[in-house]
């Protein structure tokens, strides 16, 4: 079992998912929903990170996939499974962490849920908004559009800044796919040219101080926007163009003309990597 396969086996039976958001059309704008875990064990040691950070992260993650979407974050809610050791004190810190980043993007916080677990689990879900129809996704990439990411890979920074500003340009700019980079570059670009029914021949990797190519590819939580331009779009200064989407066998990625299996991070085949 992988995350790919079962995502596979549910799409035959909800033919919506698959993009970083779903997006759902109300009115005079589309809503866009995701929903992300944070699982002490397996994305974290609580002894490792202070409370603030880990509310800091989980919500990041989920506006990440706003980011991704070239969406606006709205409203969130905050479902949160303590185990025993979580004090009152550790929870205010979280939501110090949470709250914080919350305000930095104008999201607001509007609900929630607590129970307990024997590990502490952290469910963010955020609704945001995008004009209708014009939601960046992962199956527009075409043959001959340049890709590009958003900054150098293989070392993810705990706190992250959520790419929300670029992924609202690449919309303007007509972006023809974007996702963000959760799982490593391998795996995630496999996914988006499997969407797009397309091949990718990449060429230069920005690998990340103190990092290896290898972690580059496979490393994942680097939360990077990865995406995708028509030829003649001049890419954002701060994008780093990586190679060319080509015509080829769907979802398969060369790195300067060797295969590159998609090995990046699955919950279900990898090690948690806390
Ligand atoms: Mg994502």
């Amino acid at each position: 079992m992988t995350e790919l396969s079962l995502v596979a086996a549910l799409a035959k039976r909800l033919p919506r998912i698959g993009d970083d958001c779903a997006i759902v059309r109300h009115g005079a704008e589309d809503l866009l929903f995701t929903t992300d875990l944070l699982v002490e064990d397996v994305h974290f040691r609580r002894t490792e990170h202070p409370a603030a950070d880990i509310g800091y992260r989980a919500l990041a993650r989920s506006l990440s996939d706003i980011a991704s979407m070239g969406g606006d974050p709205r409203w969130a809610t905050v479902a949160l499974a303590l185990p025993p050791w979580a004090t009152e004190r550790w929870v205010a810190g979280f939501y110090r962490g949470m709250l914080g980043l919350a305000a930095r993007h104008k999201t607001e916080i509007v609900g929630g849920d607590f129970s307990r677990a024997p590990v502490l689990t952290a469910d963010v879900m955020i609704c945001g908004t995008v004009a209708p129809g014009e939601a960046l996704r992962r199956n527009g990439a075409c043959p001959g559009d340049a890709i590009y990411v958003s900054g150098a890979l293989g070392r993810g920074r705990w706190r992250f800044v959520p790419r929300l500003t670029l992924g609202r340009q690449l919309r303007g700019l007509g972006a023809t796919s974007c996702m963000d980079l959760s799982d490593g570059l391998s795996l995630d670009l496999h996914r988006l040219t499997t969407a797009s029914r397309v091949a990718a021949a990449l060429e230069t990797i920005p690998v990340a101080r103190g990092a290896t190519l290898a972690e580059a590819f496979d490393r994942g939580e680097d939360y990077e926007l990865l995406f995708t331009l028509p030829p003649a779009v001049k890419a954002p200064r701060s994008a780093r163009r990586i190679g060319t989407i080509v015509r080829g066998r769907v979802g398969r990625v060369t790195y300067n003309g060797e295969l590159v299996i998609p090995k990046g991070h699955d919950h279900f085949r990898s090690e948690p990597h806390p």
